[in-house]
């Protein structure tokens, strides 16, 4: 039996999306591929609220976060986290001789402006990195308000953000919030499979990338850039277009929802699921400003087997997720996010009541 995905990514992708994988191949070095991904490119600037040119990746949201790093360190990174992602951004640059120092937030706490302004003070980086939701503690950073300080006092720093959770399910306003970098995959909110890694590129960054010797090459991303627009939206390698198929109808269909409602969808599951948890258990992060909309992370207060529970749930066609990282025996997971409904949130809410007699 097929089991509803409850876990942050992958998940379910719609019938009518996956039927497009099977598009039969067009050569990507054709016009009718230039056509495809500029396509996509122009849907993909009305998610991320952008007028930056879009990147896609044949890799998964990783490969353009060690990419990204890589690509844009002239002088050395601060890395901001708050949980196991924040933490591997920091792990890539340490891997690929990136000078850079991690700033880690207390576990359900965000990384504030604060902490940036107060990093950023010693004059030591000219690049930060954030993640606007963390899918190991289910908390969303204030990233339009570290965007607005660095606007105001560290207008040379670039800012590189780590959405890939949450792009597709939440406002994120890549412009006003002066974001150089976003990063996205394919099988979280955007409800496609994994394979696909999707930036946004300010020009200010590419220039600074020009300085930096040592890029990598399959993850160059002022290599991918120039490609882009030097072969009118193709790319160096021969990209997945299997992914590009689906992802250009799928955008279709987010852009057919419309972006406000379709947050406004998420929030309501965000909601529904909050207060059930806080109800029979408790919530990771304490101040509602910062709780993600697409995750929650909840503290097993009651000591459940998530193992068995998630047994149980098999039986009846869904799935939940264990803790990630460090929160992996302290907390559980369950996913809204993508395509979704609030019935069928329901529907698994009801039924993990029904297992745990709550
Ligand atoms: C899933 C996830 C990643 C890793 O993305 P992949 O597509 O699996 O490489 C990075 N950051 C966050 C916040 C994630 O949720």
């Amino acid at each position: 039996m097929h089991k509803k995905l409850f876990i942050p990514g992958p998940v379910d992708v719609k019938e009518d999306v996956l039927q497009k994988l099977a598009t039969q191949q067009i050569g990507h070095r054709t016009k009718e591929a230039s056509a495809l991904q500029r396509s996509i490119s122009e849907k993909l600037q009305k998610v991320f609220y952008t007028d930056n040119q879009i990147l896609l990746s044949t890799s998964s949201g990783s490969g353009l976060m060690e990419g990204a790093i890589r690509s844009f360190t002239r002088k050395r990174a601060a890395v901001f986290s708050v949980g196991a992602f924040g933490d591997r951004w920091y792990k890539m640059a340490k891997a690929n001789n990136v000078p850079a120092d991690l700033f880690k937030s207390e576990p359900g706490y965000p990384t504030t402006p604060e902490m940036v302004d107060e990093a950023l003070s010693t004059g030591k980086y000219d690049l930060i990195t954030v993640t606007h939701n963390e899918t190991s503690a289910g908390i969303m950073n204030p990233v339009g308000e570290i965007g607005a300080l660095l606007k105001e006092k560290y207008p040379d720093v670039l800012f590189l953000v780590d959405s890939v959770s949450s792009m597709g399910g939440v406002k994120i306003e890549t412009d006003a919030w002066g974001v150089d970098v976003n990063i996205t995959s394919t099988q979280k909110a955007l409800g496609l499979p994994a394979g696909m890694a999707i930036c946004s590129v300010s020009e200010r960054a590419i220039e600074a990338g020009r300085q930096v010797e040592f890029r990598g090459l399959y993850l160059d991303i002022v290599d991918l850039y120039d490609t882009v627009k030097k072969k009118d939206h193709q790319y160096p390698s021969t990209p997945s277009l299997p992914h590009m198929f689906a992802l250009d109808y799928q955008l279709d269909r987010i852009l057919e929802e419309g972006l406000e409602n379709r947050y406004a969808r998420h929030k309501e599951m965000a909601e529904y699921v909050r207060a059930w948890a806080r109800k029979n258990f408790a919530l990771l992060v304490k101040e509602e400003k910062y709780l993600s909309q697409t995750l929650t992370t909840i503290m097993n207060t009651k000591e459940i087997s998530v193992g068995d529970l998630n047994k149980k749930l098999a039986e009846r066609g869904f799935m939940i997720s264990n803790g990630y990282g460090d929160l992996k025996d302290l907390t559980f997971r369950i996913s809204h996010m993508a395509d979704y409904t609030l019935d069928e949130v329901k529907d698994l809410i009801s039924n993990i009541d029904d297992i745990l007699g709550l």
